[in-house]
């Protein structure tokens, strides 16, 4: 038996709706720009025609569960929301075909993207990794995982600040259907059991300050909350 110095950290997991278990946590996938409107306002539009799926990575340990209080990070003074849909994966899968890829959807929560958005913007423009910008301690929110085999096409997504809406839209502008998602993001990685994947923020993305609390909602899931306190 393997002994450490020091005691190995725990591994992250998430509530799962009506059940004891929780959902361990291996990899955080997140999509980029996959609504028209957020890609607009983000001065990158897309044309699914002639462009590809993109992704970024954070690390398990930024992953935080709703309801929790997170002080603002270091490093940023525009630190910013995106609420998404997260896909829960439950069977392992390689290459598969968009058919295929439905079999690997074990459930579904929400998720706040939590974003410092002038170290992305910055990194972008020089050409840089984004993990500054992204890979955020306590950035990664979730709401507890609700299981759920089908392919979720449509429902309403919000998010509101302090109870004032700022971000509403519906699941079926995804630019990439989840099962698109997935028969790409397989061609690269051996996806498994406890990898997540956020598919991706709509419009309305804005910046939050200590005092804050975040409400999100997304139709046949579940509810997320996020409040900001002062930096530690
Ligand atoms: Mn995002």
């Amino acid at each position: 038996m393997t002994t450490y110095l020091f005691p190995p950290a725990a591994t992250p997991s998430i509530p799962v709706r009506g059940m004891a278990a929780h959902f361990p946590v291996q990899r955080l996938f997140f999509v980029g720009r996959n609504y028209h409107a957020h890609a607009i306002e983000m001065g990158r539009p897309v044309d699914k025609a002639a462009s590809k799926l993109f992704y970024f990575t954070k690390a398990p340990q930024t992953l935080v569960l709703s309801g929790a209080t997170v002080p603002y990070p270091p490093g940023t003074s525009n630190y910013q929301f995106e609420m998404e849909l997260v896909l829960a994966i439950g069977a392992p899968g390689f290459r598969v075909t968009e058919a295929q890829a439905a079999e690997m959807i074990y459930g579904y929560a929400c998720g706040l993207d939590m974003t410092r958005r002038d170290l992305q913007l910055t990194a972008r423009e020089q050409g840089r990794p984004w993990d500054l910008g992204k890979d955020v301690e306590q950035s990664s929110v979730v709401s507890e995982i609700v299981p759920n085999p089908a392919v979720l096409r449509s429902g309403t997504l919000a998010l509101a600040v302090n109870g004032q809406t700022k971000q509403k839209a519906d699941l079926s502008q995804l630019i990439w259907s989840i099962p698109e998602i997935l028969a790409d993001l397989s061609q690269f990685y051996h996806l498994q059991p406890g990898d997540l994947v956020f598919t991706g923020t709509p419009e309305g993305v804005g910046a939050v300050l200590p005092g804050d609390r975040i409400e999100g909602s997304i139709d046949g899931v579940g509810s997320i909350a996020l409040t900001i306190a002062e930096p530690r």
